[in-house]
């Protein structure tokens, strides 16, 4: 979409929120509803908003012109006043293992990363919600950007949409449904607001159709936001990143402990436990570091934390350290996941490896903006 002349375009916008981008409306960050009161302020009919909605969402379409169900005029009309296609791809990377990275840029060049993940039974796309993160995980090389800015609502929905042209063209059904994980760049908590509206929109069942219950929002532990999150009506599950069983340890490794330690974090797990549906359990997640969190005794005083705040209802994913250059951090031995495993298990709690996706494109968990991070850094730098 190219660059507008804006002086004679006006529209109302009926909500204060709703993003405005380049003097454009981001209408991808619209719900049907919202839709429904532009297109009706503007002298339009509502069902106009329904198959602006079904345009963008079910059929994946990032271009007015190709909604040719709408009149040409009114498809001028949004043109000059809206976009739907604000992120670029500047680099996509599909990995030996299916695994495909992609590197966007938004309409003002900061850098957003997203990975799509395959497995046999169903796809998983992993979006940013932030570009950059403010937090300063030591494991982690996206904590080296700093917080470049909150991805917009709209910025959120459009990675899942050019993901999944990109995987399966445009419009084209997936073949056994989507689920998404925010677990990409940035803190989903701390862009909370953008996050759940992206969420809704993603699940209306005339557009994409991903429902709550096949997204996982994985947050380090901002403590109040668990709360609010519990008490969603239609939420997301929920995973916390947690990667040492002591307050020293944590502090050091994930400094969002200083503010948050482990017993307001745990307190906030035990509601968030009380609020979960039935048959349902929530994650913890902890990256296993060579030598330095992945001891034996690491493993029992991991155990005997969740069972003095009786979490029972919980799992635990254990995610080897994923080696890059700029980090010190090392694998764990192979060996040494399978006892730390065994230990947990044996104290009653259900642990999970999870085998890494993507390394060799710096997919992994902890390597988004591993590679061409001077480019990123430079996309950035342009503001
Ligand atoms: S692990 Fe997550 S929260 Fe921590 S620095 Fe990395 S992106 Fe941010």
């Amino acid at each position: 979409m190219t660059a507008m002349n804006s002086a004679n375009v006006r529209l109302t916008v009926p909500y204060a929120k709703i993003e405005i981008m380049s003097e454009k409306l981001h209408i991808t960050a619209y719900s049907q509803s919202e839709l429904a009161d532009l297109v009706t302020g503007i002298g339009e009919p509502k069902y106009r908003a329904k198959q602006i909605f079904k345009g963008l969402h079910e059929r994946r379409l990032r271009d007015f012109e190709e909604m040719t169900d709408l009149p040409k005029a009114f498809r001028e009309k949004l043109e000059l006043a809206a976009t739907a296609s604000t992120l670029s791809v500047e680099s996509r990377y599909v990995s030996e293992d299916g695994t495909r990275r992609f590197l966007m840029k938004t309409h003002d060049n900061f850098p957003v990363e997203t990975v799509f993940i395959p497995t046999e039974n169903r796809d998983t796309i992993c979006f940013s919600s932030q570009s950059g993160c403010p937090l300063k995980c030591d494991f982690c090389l996206t904590a080296k950007l700093g917080l470049l800015r909150n991805l917009t609502a709209g910025e959120i929905v459009e990675q899942v949409i050019i993901v999944l042209n990109d995987v399966y063209g445009v419009g084209r059904e997936t073949p056994h449904g989507t689920n998404l994980v925010a677990m990409g760049a940035g803190e989903p908590f701390m862009n909370f607001e953008n996050l759940i509206k992206a969420l809704g929109i993603m699940s209306e069942e005339e557009g994409l159709f991903i429902v709550p219950n096949r997204v996982t929002v994985s947050t380090v532990g901002i403590v109040p936001k668990i709360y609010e999150f519990a008490a969603l009506d239609k939420r997301p599950h929920l995973a916390i990143s947690l990667s040492a069983p002591n307050d020293e340890l944590r502090s050091r490794l994930m400094p969002v402990n200083k503010r948050w330690n482990i017993d307001e974090l745990m307190t906030a797990a035990k509601a968030f436990e009380r609020s979960l549906r039935r048959g349902e359990r929530f994650t913890f997640e902890y990256v296993l570091l060579g030598g330095v969190n992945d001891s034996d005794a690491h493993a029992l005083e991991l155990a005997d934390l969740l069972n003095k705040y009786e979490l029972n209802r919980v799992k635990i994913n254990l995610i080897p350290h994923n080696a890059a250059e700029q980090l010190d951090y090392h694998p764990p031995e192979p060996e040494q996941v399978d006892r730390f495993k065994a230990i947990l298990e044996s104290r009653g709690v259900s642990a999970y490896v999870r085998r890494p996706r993507g390394r060799d494109i710096y997919a992994a968990c902890g390597q988004l903006a591993a590679k061409e991070t001077p480019n990123l850094m430079q996309l950035a730098s342009v503001n």
